[in-house]
């Protein structure tokens, strides 16, 4: 099998694997709201996962960092009816956000052709609206294109609003600064970077955590905004993707390697397939995550690619893992502007670490093989 849809998720570090084997090993058993030992040594690893995000995304020693099961909740209660208590709040988001980021009362920012938030229009929104949670995402999922956030979060502030950004298809896949960004909301999910499924996390600067509310009720844990017990293998998983990652090094040859691949993988498609509009690049141009890549080849059933290549042991996807197998067209590339056919022929391919150059140019060749058969059938 060659896995190439890592952005839907990815294997575990080998690092991750090995901190978990251990505590799996040694019958790991402690409730960090328990006042004994054993409950004092599980607070110990959620402590120092903390404190390996805190590392791994710069944020400061009083911005809060609360454990969640991912980027689903994060941006449920960031971006929930009423999260700040305000009874009018409003959510301003960019078209192309993760369908998690939602509320009754809502206003999309365009993007550009090439996927990127039109931050003129975000400022005509906000002339409109008080009270406002803008929210948008650092990288798109479906073709990887890199937003302006730093910018975005100028322009709330100006006009008093606050910013969250979804980071869930940045994090680990380039260096994320969460003070340098001045947001003051960041979520992510850890399985897209080699963290165990089911953990995240929400940011917070510490001044505006007290608004939150969580939207399910119990204990106190996770300042309140995350009650029940802490997933402690799960966050210790998680703490230690974030202490591979905090170091700046490796987070670059880990770059070097989704920049090596993506090259690799052009390449040998235009080698294959070399034909002017055989395929194109979605969002060309822009800077994108070099872990994510969205071809469009016209006249092909995304759909039936997918299915012809999983039959052949190799694995893309049509778009998000949530919304991949449906027949909708994307709302990421309608809100680009692509119309319907164009939406349904496009897939998209996703390398992790664990991928090599010969798995790469090998999906390329397979890739180009179907789409010639798709495209001698019609
Ligand atoms: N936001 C983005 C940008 C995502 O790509 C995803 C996962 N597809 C999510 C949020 C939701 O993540 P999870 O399913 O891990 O909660």
């Amino acid at each position: 099998m060659i896995y190439l849809d890592n952005a839907a998720t990815t294997p575990m570090l080998p690092c991750v694997k090995k901190k978990l084997m251990e505590l799996i090993d040694e019958d790991f058993c402690g409730n960090p709201s328990s006042q004994h030992i054993a409950g004092e040594n599980a607070t110990m690893l959620v402590e120092q996962a903390r404190e390996n995000v805190r590392k791994m995304f710069n944020a400061q020693e009083d911005d809060v960092i609360v454990f969640t099961s991912g980027a689903t909740e994060g941006n449920g209660i960031i971006t929930a009816p009423d999260p700040l208590g305000y009874e009018s709040l409003f959510l301003v988001k960019s078209a192309i956000e993760h369908y998690s980021v939602n509320a009754t009362r809502k206003e999309e920012v365009e993007v550009s052709s090439e996927g990127v938030v039109n931050l003129l229009h975000l400022s005509d929104i906000l002339e409109n609206h008080w009270y406002s949670m803008v929210s948008i995402m650092l990288a798109n999922n479906e073709t990887g294109a890199i937003q302006p956030v730093r910018e975005a979060a100028k322009i709330a502030h100006e006009y008093g609003e606050f910013l969250h950004t979804d980071a869930t298809a940045a994090a680990g896949h380039i260096q994320i600064d969460f003070q340098e960004l001045d947001v003051d909301f960041l979520t992510f999910s850890g399985h897209k970077f080699g963290a165990p499924m089911g953990t995240g996390c929400l940011i917070a600067k510490a001044d505006v955590i007290q608004m939150l509310s969580p939207f399910i009720i119990g204990g106190n844990q996770e300042y309140g905004l995350r009650p029940g017990t802490q997933n402690v293998l799960g966050i210790v998983g998680l703490g230690a993707a974030a202490e591979y990652y905090a170091d700046k090094w490796k987070l670059l040859d880990c770059m070097s390697h989704y920049k090596l691949l993506k090259n690799t993988f052009l390449r040998t498609l235009h080698e294959a397939l070399p034909g002017d509009g055989d395929w194109l690049l979605n969002c060309a141009g822009v800077e994108c995550v070099d872990s994510i890549v969205s071809i469009r080849f016209p006249g092909v059933l995304a759909n039936t690619l997918v299915g012809l290549l999983s039959a052949d042991g190799i694995c893309i996807s049509t778009g998000s893992a949530c919304h991949s197998g449906s027949v909708e067209p994307s709302h990421v590339l309608k809100a680009m502007g692509q119309n319907d056919e164009d939406a349904l022929s496009t897939v998209r391919v996703s390398f992790g670490l664990q991928n090599t150059i010969e798995e790469v140019k090998e999906a390329a060749r397979k890739i180009a093989e179907k789409v010639m058969l798709l495209r001698r059938l019609c």
